[in-house]
């Protein structure tokens, strides 16, 4: 994998740079110089590249220049291919970027310099000063606003050699936020993506039916499907509408955010989680608005949650308030945790000694003097985990039996928040 670092002085956006490329949000980024520290490396996945990108921002002691600084950052990027060289134009060159500029060129890396901060096309008479560092075109940024970052991309893989190496295609994880309109479906959208771009308008007929938006987070690639639903709101039939919309956006993805309001919930929302759980994808409820619960009620209010979504207790939970981005890592870690688990497969050896001891532990149910037995057990498919058990006579099988069975084959055997389902052969 190759190595591009990235390069300036404090505070003209590095790490805002750095999370976003990397798709990472939560880490620190303040006006105060020096808040990072030392050197970050993230992999950054774009395309079918696959870069390591470093952050030398935490090198800086000050905004001087200096010698132990130089040593160090000469270290660090050693092996990096390319530099992004980032700049603040709008506050103009000081003669630190002067120093950098000379240190850049006599390590003879191939250098892309970045003009940063350029949040409109009305910024863009700022680049024409950075021409005159000498490393050629500048490209004209937003870290914060997601702007030129293609335009960045291509230039630093026109200046790396070919990836030879070959890469798994990793699968996006897809999934859809749904919920009933205002639990801040689109504005959580918005803070994990940090970006307006996928504001869709409420104009009808200007929205396609069906919009995806992507983006990487941790090395993983994710899909939020069918964002178009998100915004629209007809005036009747409000949530019988976002049923239908649901369904859509369930079929298409792997992980479902049901977003809820705590004040708010009712049967729309227990027949959201349902008709998630019934196709077989796993539901992670969305508690939001967190900010507007009074810390003195938080304990209060998770017990009445409990109490609230008891018959969807299989979905794990998460807190979080869109508008100070509270909880977002969270989504994301619980999302591909609970995908990962819907993949998984576990060994018929492993399954048939559960079964074993569970058989001695429980007893099954009765069947006029009869029980089941249950003789062999196996995982025919994934996500949905379904697993195959084979017994005397399926038809002494209840439905609460099998409820039971799926609550402890998710406790036991590590698939908390995962549908799982179970066929049932009879032998003999
Ligand atoms: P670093 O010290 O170089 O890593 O800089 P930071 O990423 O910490 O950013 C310094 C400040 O500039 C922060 O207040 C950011 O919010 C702000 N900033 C970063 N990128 C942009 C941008 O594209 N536009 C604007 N207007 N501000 C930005
Ligand atoms: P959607 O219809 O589910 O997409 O909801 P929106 O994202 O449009 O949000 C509805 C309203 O709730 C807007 O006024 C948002 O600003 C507000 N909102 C969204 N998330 C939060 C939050 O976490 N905390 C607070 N206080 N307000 C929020």
């Amino acid at each position: 994998m190759h190595k591009v670092a990235i390069v300036g002085r404090p505070n003209v956006g590095k790490s805002s740079l750095f999370n976003r490329l990397i798709g990472r949000r939560e880490a620190v980024v303040a006006d105060l110089p020096g808040v990072t520290r030392d050197v970050k490396d993230g992999l950054m996945l774009y395309e079918n590249h696959r870069i390591v990108l470093m952050d030398t921002g935490g090198l800086w002691s000050g905004d001087e220049w200096e010698a132990s600084i130089r040593e160090k950052a000469e270290m660090a990027i050693e092996d990096a291919l390319a530099v992004i060289f980032v700049l603040d134009p709008r506050e103009g060159l000081t003669a630190a970027d002067y120093e950098v500029a000379d240190w850049l060129r006599r390590l003879g890396k191939p250098v892309i310099v970045v003009a940063n901060k350029i949040d409109s096309p009305k910024h863009d008479v700022y680049l024409a000063e950075l021409w005159g560092l000498g490393f050629g075109d500048p490209v004209g940024i937003s870290a914060e606003h997601a702007r030129g970052l293609d335009e960045l991309m291509e230039r630093v893989l026109q200046n790396l050699p070919p990836d030879d190496e070959d890469y798994p295609e990793v699968a996006p994880i897809r999934l859809s936020l749904i919920g009933r309109p205002n639990v801040g479906k689109s504005s959580l959208l918005n803070a994990i993506i940090g970006s307006e771009r996928v504001i869709v308008s409420d104009v009808p007929g200007t929205t396609r039916d069906t919009v995806d938006v992507e983006w990487n987070y941790g090395g993983q690639r994710f899909v939020l499907v069918d964002t178009a639903g998100i915004r629209k709101r007809p005036d009747t039939a409000v949530e019988e509408y976002a049923i239908q919309r649901s369904e859509t956006a369930i079929t298409r993805s792997d992980v479902i955010w049901l977003v809820v309001n705590a004040g708010e919930i009712g049967d729309h929302e227990l027949k959201l989680a349902n008709l998630a759980y019934d196709s077989g994808k796993p539901v992670i409820v969305v508690v939001n608005k967190w900010d507007l619960v009074p810390d003195k009620e938080l304990k209060a209010t998770e017990r009445f949650l409990d109490e609230k979504l008891a018959h969807i207790s299989f979905a794990p939970r998460v807190y979080t308030s869109a508008v100070n981005d509270y909880g977002i890592h969270d989504m994301l870690a619980e999302a591909m945790k609970l995908y990962n688990k819907w993949q998984s497969r576990i060994a018929t050896s492993e399954l048939n000694r559960w079964l074993e001891i569970w058989q001695m532990r429980q007893r099954t149910p009765n069947f006029q003097g009869r029980s089941l037995k249950m003789l062999f057990m196996t995982q025919a498919e994934t996500a949905p985990p379904t697993f195959v058990i084979f017994c005397n006579n399926d038809a002494f099988v209840t439905r609460a039996y099998e409820n039971f069975l799926q609550n402890r084959i998710r406790e036991d055997l590590e698939l908390a928040g995962v549908p799982v389902r179970i066929v049932w052969r009879a032998r003999g």
